[in-house]
């Protein structure tokens, strides 16, 4: 092996060889096949994307410990302005979810 093993991080706990997205090949397929694979972004994100992606992550999860959404700008660094940017994204992302959740969901009924 050429690359130091990695954890997949499709969650089941594997380790191995790094085969795309941070995936070991198994996942990688098993999660192409089921039309999953867009859970896992490329790793070589743009410079534009990646802070950013990784600001509204951080906003996702003071959200979910509980901290009260008036208090997230501040501890953010950022404006009202940009936290209903943030939140519009993931409005979007929310509905692009479900409508792939629902897509995959037709799509093992009718393999099945
Ligand atoms: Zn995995």
């Amino acid at each position: 092996m050429n690359h130091p093993p990695i954890t997949c991080i499709c969650g089941c706990g594997n380790t191995g060889e790094n085969w795309r997205r941070r995936l070991l090949k198994a996942c990688y397929q098993r999660h192409l096949r089921a039309g999953t694979l867009h859970q896992f972004p490329r790793a070589n994100r743009s410079r534009w994307y990646a802070p950013r992606a990784g600001r509204i992550e951080d906003y996702f999860d003071l959200l979910r410990f509980g901290v009260p959404r008036q208090h997230i700008p501040d501890r953010l660094g950022i404006t009202n302005r940009t936290l209903h940017r943030y939140e519009r994204d993931l409005r979007v992302l929310a509905h692009y979810v479900i409508h792939l959740a629902a897509t995959s969901q037709h799509a093992e009924q009718a393999a099945a």
